[in-house]
């Protein structure tokens, strides 16, 4: 027995090392799944959109019911309009190029199939301007206009559709406001800022009026 020691203990060992690999968990760094939707080739472009996508025929059915065609027609130019007083005034290619397929879409998925159709044919004929904020808005207000002309109603006078449909850019609007308050200073009373435009007023206190 005192002889077979030396083997039983390597025995031992042998099978306290086997089990030990198999039993505990394995150190060997797995490597993480990817998140989903990520390709292993990373998309430096985006696909450019085949023009068969951008200028097929719409795709929305007919829409029979003139109230609602009235009320989505307010919605939709309202949404139209703001787009184009929000846009850059100096945009990149690339925002241009949006505009241009998100305009071309715009009048192919339009939820009224008749109206989507004459769009289109609108939108071939006069092509979208998308050089700057202006040029947009103006092109958004003649072709609405090109729109009320067919269904009989009043045209728009497109040299107030920038009072119409406001840019409400915080950042623009604060600066212009800090140029304008550059200009007219502003006191914190009547008399300063009436100081500060260099007219000469005589404030009166109030006496008590009448039965006061
Ligand atoms: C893309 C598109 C296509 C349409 N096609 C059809 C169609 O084929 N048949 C149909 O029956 N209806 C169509 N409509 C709906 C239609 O144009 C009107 O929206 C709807 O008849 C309600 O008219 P409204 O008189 O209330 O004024 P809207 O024409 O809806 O105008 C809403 C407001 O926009 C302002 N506005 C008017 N003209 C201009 C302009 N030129 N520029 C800027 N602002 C302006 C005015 O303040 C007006 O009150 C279409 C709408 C859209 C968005």
């Amino acid at each position: 027995m005192a002889r077979n020691k030396p083997l039983l203990l390597a025995t031992f060992f042998t099978l306290f090392l086997f089990f030990s690999y198999i039993l505990l968990p394995s150190t060997k760094s797995i490597p993480p799944p990817p998140p989903p939707h990520q390709t292993t080739t990373a998309l430096t472009e985006p696909p450019p959109i085949p023009s068969s996508i951008l200028t097929g025929s719409a795709i929305m059915p007919h829409l029979g019911n003139e109230t609602l065609k009235a009320e989505l027609g307010r919605a939709g130019w309202k949404l139209f309009h703001t787009t184009l007083a929000r846009f850059p005034e100096s945009p990149s290619l690339d925002e241009r190029t949006a505009l241009a397929h998100y305009l071309a879409l715009f009048a192919r998925l339009y939820p009224c199939g008749e109206c989507a159709g004459h769009f289109q044919k609108l939108l071939v004929q006069y092509p979208p301007q998308t050089s700057g904020r202006v040029a947009a808005s103006q092109w958004g207000c003649f072709v609405h206009n090109l729109v009320n002309q067919r269904l009989g109603k009043e045209v728009f006078d497109c040299m107030t559709v920038g009072e119409a449909y406001k840019c409400g850019c915080a950042e623009e609007d604060e600066k212009k406001k800090k140029e304008k308050e550059v200009i007219e200073p502003t006191g914190s009373s009547l008399e300063e800022n009436l100081k500060g435009s260099g007219r000469k007023v005589e404030v009166v206190k109030e006496g008590l009026m009448n039965g006061g």
